[in-house]
């Protein structure tokens, strides 16, 4: 069965319910009511709901889909928008435990589907009204994947300069004192415009153009290094690097010259090591990264937890510090998967001696829970955005007094 209850303001987002149980499309209709939302429509099947997804009216814009269904399922129903090209939310809605229905909700992203979140039968009407605050015209449509660039073209964006140094703030979470930024590469296109390194760094990776590239965007962070320690700026500078750097002596001979050059004081110079690829040969990296060491760079484990960047490389490389990927900080406090691992990652940076960050800290309360949990550095959004070098004294200006606002509440 379906019905429509009564439409109202043009903002209000138009939701569809599915669920097998009419007892909870009523309860749902109800409590979605309460809070003003009717333009709902309730459907007790799936192919009744992918009906009204497919039909020419009004495209929906936020379905709460039940997952345990006879017949088609909830991840079924998914593949179904899929095919329909359904571009609005979804909200999962279970009696199933938190990890199933966490792993529900990462394979409906994957779908490139953008989920809200999840609710757990019986539904509290708090989480209900949560979840459907964080719904905002316009916000549905995730970012698609971006195709990569052609290797031919990156070839000829490095050795034309086309590349450009943005650089994320990374500040103490006691004092909110700025320590450094990040070094991130992006492609300054003269046709398409700014293009975000996850469309070519894995194409120069893969095309022998990696060492050039990490060549350019060092020569140039160091070089802007000397002109903040110059403008009486003590920020240390972090660059990201891959595997395939190192694994000959070249880049450490290269990384010495440079900030012998550039007068910048190696201590100061933080090498992330992120890697994207199984590491090919341990000895020949080990002995590039002690060498590093040794001349008194530090290293950086970056997106810690993902990938390859785990515990046997904590156990076997010199790193000085820990960055616990984004993955693992973003709405930590009130999920029980993600809190742990982020405490496990700040626990075992402490224990070895290694300066913790944390990367993606997006809101207030990212920030509050990573000083509650004695996390040393964040970086993120809620702090300051990857921006060109020119911007970063205005950023300064206003991150003073809102430093203080964020620590005194
Ligand atoms: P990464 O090293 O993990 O860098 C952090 C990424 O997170 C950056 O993406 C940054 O813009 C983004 N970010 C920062 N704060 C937030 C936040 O609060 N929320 C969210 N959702 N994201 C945030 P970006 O600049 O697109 O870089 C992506 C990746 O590309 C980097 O990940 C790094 O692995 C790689 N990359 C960037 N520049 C270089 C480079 O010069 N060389 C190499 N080898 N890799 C680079
Ligand atoms: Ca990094
Ligand atoms: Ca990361």
């Amino acid at each position: 069965m379906t019905f429509d209850s009564t439409v109202v303001g043009e903002s209000s987002p138009r939701i569809l319910i599915l669920d097998d149980e009419l007892f909870m499309l009523k309860l749902l209709n109800h409590m979605l009511g309460m809070r003003g939302y009717t333009n709902v429509t309730v459907c007790e099947g799936a192919r009744l709901a992918l009906g009204k997804v497919g039909d020419h009216g009004a495209p929906i814009d936020l379905i709460l889909c039940d997952l345990n269904m006879p017949d088609i399922d909830g991840l079924e129903f998914v593949r179904g928008l899929v095919d329909r090209q359904y571009k609005g939310s979804v909200v999962l809605v279970s009696g199933a435990d938190e990890r199933v229905l966490q792993a529900a909700a990462t394979l409906v992203r994957a779908h490139s589907i953008s989920v809200l979140g999840y609710l757990r039968k019986p539904v509290s009407p708090q989480a209900l009204t949560d979840l459907l605050g964080k719904w905002t015209r316009g916000s549905e449509r995730p970012g698609r994947n971006q195709p990569l660039r052609d290797p031919q073209e990156v070839r000829f964006a490095i050795a034309s300069g086309e590349l450009v140094n943005y650089y994320q703030p990374k500040v103490d979470l006691v004092n909110g004192h700025v320590v450094g930024v990040e070094t991130l590469v992006r492609w300054e296109h003269p046709r398409d415009g700014i293009i975000m390194p996850d469309q070519f760094i894995c194409v120069a990776e893969e095309h022998g153009l990696i060492g050039d590239l990490t060549r350019a965007v060092t020569r140039e962070a160091l070089n802007q290094s000397r002109s903040w320690v110059d403008a009486g700026l003590n920020f240390e500078v972090a660059i990201n690097v891959s595997m395939d750097n190192l694994t000959s002596r070249d880049f450490s001979d290269f990384l010495v010259r440079q900030t012998a050059l550039e007068r910048v004081d190696p201590r100061s110079v933080v090498v992330e090591v992120t890697e994207s690829r199984l590491m090919q040969d341990l000895r020949a990296t080990l002995e590039v990264l002690t060498r590093l060491r040794l001349k008194g760079f530090r290293l950086s484990i970056d997106d810690f937890g993902t990938g390859h960047s785990s515990l046997a490389q904590l156990r076997d490389l010199p790193f000085t510090e820990l960055k616990v990927d984004r993955g693992f900080v973003r709405g930590a406090r009130d999920n029980q998967i993600i809190r742990p691992i982020l405490e496990g990652s700040v626990g075992i940076a402490r224990r070895l001696g290694l300066q913790s960050v944390a990367e993606g800290v997006e809101t207030e309360e990212d920030w509050h829970l990573l000083r509650e949990l004695g996390c040393d550095l964040a970086q993120g959004y809620c702090i300051g955005r990857p921006m060109p070098s020119q911007e970063l004294q205005d950023w300064l200006d206003s991150w003073r007094s809102r430093s203080v606002a964020l620590l005194a509440s």
